[in-house]
């Protein structure tokens, strides 16, 4: 754990009690704070209380009137669509308002530091799709390469329950867009940033505030170094702001979609080869076509990212190709099932937005496309182009008729996962792939993106024991 630092002694509000909240409480209070603990759940409230916390209600008047600090669960609204009213009354009282990254940020140095030869180092992950991957892709890069390294955040373990830094290490952390735009402290030595489409735009106000939020990872006097995905306007843009001229390299540039040029430090894949330049010279360059755990495009881009980030950290790239190579993937996400008379199955449930499924049904080819569930703001329309390797659509879901009527393929309104799956294997042949991809949340239907996966899982292993 990482004991909060700065705040012993003060009341600190804690506005929501599952993992980050939870947390929250327990490094603050190793810190020597006091934490004040709500959650409109009344079972998340008996959780905390059991752990000996003090619960209040902090919807009442006056709550804030002691209190140093409010920390802030990512699920709750602080802005858009409109504050969750504990936050709105403690903006009112004039209270800071953070999250348990930005008291990570705060607490994470400490004076056992002075001592070590190598200073511990953070790299934080953030952009619209591919976050978890490239972070769970660098922190494998740096365990292969002995490097001790902890990955948290967004991704498995909250930041403060890690444990305090060795000498040499690195955290390799996670971070959404909610995170990232209420940390009141943001400042990691790596920052990667690695694309940028529609999502969540109702938390931010839009795109603009979207991007704003993910910004604020790169502000100004921010990392030493920032790897910035160029493929869309906002990286270029992004790039164009952190540079002092074009040979500075302390921006490394990364696209999938072009060779990038100049004299500054760039990563970019194309045809399945990996390139880096630096200079204006190629100091390497890695075949990513037979790298089983990272197929398609969207994966390399992930690859290119996690390879600038690792590349800045000193290490060589035969070390980071090799660790390519052991890389087993995520679940959820390009995760390959099995295969049976020739059809493979792959579940990609994490594609709950219309980038991310366009990005995987770009990577297939004949596919039998399992799609459809709890639609994001902004149509299906993105899906369009990438819709020619599809061979028919099987539309889950609440909204499944209205969702597979925007579609401009074949698609079939099956309703729930069980009949996706048994008409994409009854219409499937050989060389087909039964892709599950869904391009929209999962909550009409499931829990979350992990029960959805599940499910499908489970349809294809109760299939594939048939066979
Ligand atoms: P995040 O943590 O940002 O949601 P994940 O690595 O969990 O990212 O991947 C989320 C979804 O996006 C998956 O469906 C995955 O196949 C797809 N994806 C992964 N990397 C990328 C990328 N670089 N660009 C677009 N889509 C991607």
């Amino acid at each position: 754990m990482i004991p909060v630092q700065g705040l012993a002694g003060a009341k600190v509000a804690v506005l929501g009690l599952g993992r980050s909240g939870l947390s929250a409480a327990r490094a603050l209070r190793a810190g020597g704070a006091e934490a004040i603990c709500w959650d409109d759940n009344p079972a998340a409230r008996d959780v905390a209380e059991a752990e000996g916390f003090l619960i209040q209600d902090l919807r009442r008047n006056g709550s804030f009137e002691a209190i140093a600090r409010l920390v802030v669960s990512p699920g709750i609204a602080h802005l858009y669509p409109a504050p969750n009213p504990v936050v709105a009354a403690a903006l009112e009282a004039g209270v800071p308002v953070d999250n348990d990254i930005g008291l990570f940020f705060q607490s994470f140095a400490t004076q056992a530091w002075d001592n070590m030869g190598t200073m511990p180092r953070i790299v934080a992950v953030t952009g619209s799709n591919g976050k978890s991957t490239t972070s769970a892709l660098i922190h494998h890069i740096l365990t292969e390469a002995g490097r001790p390294s902890q990955l948290a955040g967004n991704i498995g373990r909250g930041v403060l329950d890690i444990e305090p830094s060795e000498n040499g290490g690195v955290v390799v952390l996670e971070l959404s867009s909610y995170q990232t735009e209420l940390a009141r402290s943001l400042t990691p030595d790596v920052a990667v940033f690695t694309n940028l489409s529609p999502d969540h735009l109702e938390r931010h106000g839009g795109m603009g505030g979207y991007f704003a939020a993910k910004r604020r990872l790169f502000a100004e006097g921010g990392p030493d170094r920032a790897v910035v995905g160029v493929d869309e306007n906002e990286g270029m843009f992004l790039a164009g702001q952190l540079t002092e001229g074009r040979s500075d390299d302390r921006v490394i540039r990364v696209s999938v979609t072009r060779k990038l040029t100049g004299p500054g430090w760039q990563v970019f894949a194309r045809k399945g080869f990996l390139s880096e330049y630096r200079r204006g010279k190629q100091a390497a360059s890695v075949d990513l076509r037979s790298v089983p755990g990272l197929p398609g495009a969207h994966n390399h881009q992930n690859a290119c990212a996690a390879y600038a980030a690792c590349r800045s950290l000193g290490l060589p790239p035969k070390v980071v190709e090799a660790a390519f190579h052991s890389f087993g993937g995520l679940p959820h996400r390009s995760q390959m099932i099995g295969e049976a008379g020739g059809v493979r199955f792959v579940n990609d449930s994490k594609a709950t937005n219309v980038d991310s499924a366009a990005k995987a049904l770009v990577a297939f080819s004949n596919i039998r496309w399992i799609c459809g569930g709890l639609e994001k703001e902004g149509g299906l329309s993105g899906l369009a182009v990438a819709s020619k390797s599809v061979r028919k659509a099987y539309v889950i879901g609440r909204e499944a008729a209205g969702f597979a009527m925007q579609l401009e393929v074949e698609a079939e309104v099956c309703g729930t996962m069980e009949a996706a799956v048994a008409s994409a294997v009854a219409d499937a042949e050989p060389g087909d792939v039964v892709l599950l991809a869904p391009a929209a949340a999962s909550f009409d239907q499931y829990d979350s993106f992990e029960r959805r996966g599940d499910d499908f899982i489970a349809q294809v292993e109760a299939h594939l024991q048939r066979d």
